[in-house]
C-alpha cells in the first residue's frame, strides 16, 4: 500500500488521484453521477471525487429496496468544521432517497483516543453535536441517534471482528498498533455494520479521505464473517477536503488562522477571509488583463464546496474572475457576507433544533 492514512492524526494528501486504487476508492465518475437521482452540489462539482461499491447503492436505489445511510459524530470539541459539513449534506442527500439514517455519537472512540469523559462527550453531543447536524438540514424525524457505550449489538460486534484481522494486517491499514486505535476501529466497524444485523442491506457511509481506513477494515471483517452474520459490506463516498485559507490543503484545527469552524464569530471571519490565499495577480492592472485563476483560490473553494448552492451563480463568479471583471477585494466582501449568512442561518437554526433534543428517540 503506496499511502498510509492515520484517520485520527492531521495529514495532507497532495494529489486526490493518488488514493485511486488505494484503500480500494475508486474515481467518482460523470457515469455515476448520471445515475444519482437529483446529486447534490458536491457530487455535481465532483468535490466528492471517490467511491467504494456505489454501484450496490445506485441499484438499490433504482429498485427501492431498502438501504441505509451511517456517519458519526466525534463530540471532542465545541465546534464542527467544514468537513462535517459536507458528511451532513451527503447523509442528507441519501436520507432524502430513502435511507434508513443513523447517526452515532462516538463517544468511547472519544474516550480512548482523545481522553474525553464519557459525561463530557454526553453533553457536547445534546448541547451541540446532534443540533448542529438538525441544522444542517439532518432530519430529526428519520434519523435514529445513539452513543456508542450504549450500543450493546456494536460492542458486541466488536468482539466478534477482534479474531478476524492480525496485528500486521492491522498495521498495514492503520500504520499503529495502539490498542486504543484497534479497539475503536473494531468498534466503528460494529457500528458500521449493526444496522444489518437483523436484516441484511446495502449501506453507505459518506466520509473525507482521512477516514477511508476504517471502510477498508470493515469491508475486510464483513467479508471473513459472512458465514456468521452475512452483512453486505458497506458502500462509501468520499468528498475532498476543504482548503486552509493559506492554501494548504485542509483546514485544521492546529492552525487556526487559516480555519473556519461553524460557528465561527463575525471579526475572525472578516479577518481570516480578508487574509485568505487567492488565485489573484500581483497587481490590479495585471488581474484586469489576464483574469484571476480560481483553480488555486481558496475562496472560490468556498464558493464552491459552501457558499454558492446554485451552478449559475458558481459559473458566473468562474467566468467574471477569469475574464478580469472580478478583482480579489471585492470577491473577498462577497465571500464575507455570505460566510456571515451561512453562520447567522446556522445560529438560528441550531437554537430551533436545540429545543427538539428532548424529544428525539435513542437507540439502547
Ligand atoms: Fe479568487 Fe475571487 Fe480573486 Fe477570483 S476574484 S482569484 S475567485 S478571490
Amino acid at each position: 500500500m503506496g499511502i498510509l492514512i492515520d484517520p485520527w492524526g492531521s495529514f495532507l494528501i497532495k494529489d486526490y488521484e493518488r488514493l485511486i486504487g488505494e484503500y480500494r476508492i475508486e474515481p467518482f465518475t460523470k457515469e455515476l453521477l448520471e445515475k444519482l437521482p437529483n446529486p447534490n452540489k458536491l457530487m455535481r462539482r465532483f468535490v466528492v471525487f471517490g467511491h467504494t461499491d456505489l454501484q450496490r447503492i445506485i441499484k438499490a436505489i433504482e429498485n427501492k429496496e431498502k438501504f441505509y445511510a451511517l456517519s458519526g459524530i466525534m463530540p471532542s470539541y465545541d465546534k464542527i468544521h467544514f468537513g462535517n459539513k459536507m458528511v451532513i449534506e451527503n447523509l442528507c442527500y441519501f436520507q432524502n432517497l430513502g435511507a434508513k439514517t443513523f447517526v452515532c455519537v462516538a463517544d468511547l472512540e472519544a474516550l480512548a483516543t482523545r481522553k474525553v469523559k464519557l459525561e463530557e462527550s454526553r453533553e457536547r453531543a445534546l448541547n451541540f453535536h446532534i443540533p448542529a447536524y438538525i441544522a444542517l438540514g439532518l432530519d430529526p424525524k428519520k434519523t435514529i441517534f445513539y452513543f456508542q457505550s450504549e450500543n450493546e449489538k456494536a460492542k458486541n460486534l466488536c468482539f466478534a471482528f477482534s479474531s478476524k484481522i492480525t496485528t500486521s494486517e492491522f498495521k498495514a491499514i492503520y500504520g499503529s498498533l495502539e490498542a486504543s486505535r484497534i479497539i475503536s476501529s473494531l468498534l466503528q466497524a460494529g457500528d458500521i455494520l449493526f444496522p444489518q444485523l437483523e436484516n441484511p442491506m446495502p449501506g453507505i457511509i459518506p466520509v473525507g479521505p482521512d477516514q477511508s481506513p476504517h471502510i477498508l477494515l470493515t469491508r475486510d471483517v464483513a467479508h471473513r464473517t459472512k458465514s456468521m452474520f452475512g452483512f453486505i459490506p458497506p458502500s462509501a463516498i468520499y468528498h475532498k477536503f476543504t482548503p486552509a485559507l493559506n492554501g494548504e490543503l485542509k483546514m485544521s484545527k492546529s492552525k487556526p488562522q487559516y480555519c473556519i469552524s461553524i460557528p465561527e464569530e463575525e471579526d475572525s471571519i472578516r479577518k481570516k477571509i480578508m487574509d485568505a490565499f487567492t488565485g489573484g495577480r500581483f497587481t490590479l492592472r495585471e488581474q484586469r488583463e489576464l483574469g484571476g485563476e480560481p483553480e488555486k483560490c481558496t475562496v472560490f473553494e468556498l464558493y464552491k464546496q459552501h457558499l454558492v448552492e446554485y451552478d449559475e451563480e458558481l459559473n458566473e463568479i468562474y467566468r467574471k474572475c477569469k475574464n478580469g471583471e472580478l478583482i480579489c477585494g471585492e470577491c473577498k466582501l462577497m465571500c464575507i457576507e455570505k460566510m456571515l449568512k451561512f453562520m447567522k442561518n446556522f445560529e438560528k437554526k441550531l437554537e430551533k433544533a436545540r429545543k427538539i433534543v428532548d424529544r428525539l428517540k435513542f437507540l439502547k
